[in-house]
């Protein structure tokens, strides 16, 4: 007997290979995928024997997808920040708002994005950055209890930043380098590697706003406790006036020269970069996220995301957050991503729809150095998948479906999704988390909070709402 067997019209492995299984099934027991390949071999072993037969035959089967830069917190806030570029952006609404949730507020935030992102073919993110005012312990255990996989990275910032005014911000964001490192290590204690499905990372904030000194602290914590580092880094040309201004480094020689480099450090955005910084870049082995709907809404630039694949960087993909994107849709976040580089480059052919699948599953788990467990369907790993219906008009005719699901899907078009070898949705319906009760909730929340930091009480829309 086997605990789920599924038979898709199309499996998309992303293994080594990068083999693609037409009339393919995929067997799962305890968690762990234990046979992939052609429904003719397979059938006989599985299509009788499993507890739960899922026929997907008019289905697309892939890896489940992973969003390297998420911002739970900011659930909230979409649609507070529109038309602002990053400084205002942060300091006249992202702040003054994050710095005023109180616990439950942010927890209903992070529900939301949770749910968001499930619904949408998510099973494994990272957070990049939770503070000690948002209760940590309680949206992790929260987390774990949606099924969902994640590493979530314990905001550090002891400074206020270049980028702030006087007086906006709370206590709340600002913590002592004693406090934001005790906590770390303590939820690292706690949580670090929890079934399998939680990790806790180090999350300084961007230049201006952590001291060299702590910077380094955390370099050394992270390399002693065998973990990672995600840190914004060199979004607006703003960030690499400061670190020159200040260090005379450019932003990736500055991380580098604080050892904020290597295989366990996601960097987020690094839209401004030189030739030598992508080289530093992929001599270290540091890892990229990058995030184009954020990029582009906020007039922050282009990511020189093919220049970096072709000097051989780690490129992985995120959405950033509710006042940024404004969705936590990593589907779309693809398509964005596809369309960014050839608009860069004036070059129709600068990236592909491959390139792009790869940095939304296996380059992703290898960023959160857990490619051993995810990132791709194959005998071994975990069963992280999701399935898409590609009985649709926008998805036919299917010649291609990695082209389909890259420029033509987008999350709602995910049926079922896996994680961990337990069926986390169902025919679209969540089956660990009530979706009314998250939504209700998350709506009374915001409300409460937009009234006490009197930002966001009407919406910026230039018609009448009768
Ligand atoms: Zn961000």
């Amino acid at each position: 007997m086997v605990d789920i067997y599924v038979r898709g019209g199309w499996i998309i492995t992303m293994d080594n290979e990068r083999r693609i299984i037409r009339s393919g099934g995929v067997a799962i027991e305890d968690g762990v995928i234990i046979d992939v390949g052609k429904q003719d071999q397979l059938d006989k072993d599985y299509k009788f024997y499993a507890d739960i037969l899922i026929n997907a035959e008019r289905d697309i089967v892939l890896p489940g997808l992973i969003n390297t830069h998420v911002h739970l917190a900011q659930g909230l806030l979409r649609s507070c920040a529109d038309y602002l570029s990053l400084i205002e952006w942060l300091k006249d609404r992202v702040w003054p708002l994050q710095g005023n949730y109180t616990k439950q507020e942010a927890l209903a935030s992070a529900k939301l994005v949770v749910l968001e992102m499930i619904k949408t073919g998510t099973t494994t993110f990272l957070e990049t950055g939770l503070v000690g005012r948002y209760g940590p312990d309680e949206i992790i255990e929260m987390i774990y209890s949606t099924g969902m996989r994640a590493a979530i990275a314990r905001h550090i910032m002891d400074l206020r930043g270049y980028a702030t005014r006087e007086n906006i911000l709370h206590e709340g964001l600002v913590e002592t380098r004693e406090y934001s490192l005790n906590d770390t290590v303590r939820l690292i204690k706690k949580y670090h590697g929890w079934g399998n499905k939680i990790w806790i990372w180090f999350g300084p904030r961007t230049p201006g706003a952590v001291s060299t000194e702590l910077y380094r602290e955390i370099v050394a914590k992270a390399r002693e406790l065998n973990t990672g580092i995600t840190m914004h880094l060199s979004e607006v040309r703003d960030d690499v006036e400061y670190t020159i201004k200040n260090f005379g480094k450019r932003p990736i020689e500055f991380a580098h020269w604080l050892g904020l480099t290597g295989r366990n450090v996601i960097l987020v955005h690094v839209v401004w970069v030189e030739d030598f910084e992508i080289k530093i870049l992929a001599e270290t082995q540091t890892n990229v996220s990058h995030n184009p709907s954020s990029n582009m809404k906020l007039a922050s630039g282009a990511a020189r995301i093919s220049d970096m694949l072709k000097y051989g960087v780690n490129v992985t993909l995120g959405t950033d957050g509710g006042p940024s994107n404004n969705s936590y849709d990593l589907m779309r976040e693809m398509k964005h991503a596809a369309l960014l580089q050839p608009l860069r480059t004036l070059k129709p052919d600068a990236i592909r729809a491959e390139d792009i699948l790869e940095m939304a599953t296996i380059r992703g788990a290898k960023a959160l150095m857990i490619d051993h467990l995810v990132g791709s369907i194959e005998r071994g790993k975990r069963a992280d998948l999701i399935i898409i219906d590609y009985w649709q008009p926008h998805l036919h005719p299917l010649n291609n479906p990695i082209s389909h699901l890259v420029y033509a899907a987008s999350g709602y078009d995910v049926k079922h999704s896996i994680i961990d070898g337990k069926i986390v949705m169902f025919n679209r319906r969540i089956l660990t988390v009530n979706e009314e009760e998250v939504i209700t909730e998350a709506e009374k929340a915001a409300w409460s909070l937009y009234e006490r930091a009197s930002i966001c009480v009407k919406p910026d829309l230039k018609w009448p709402i009768t």
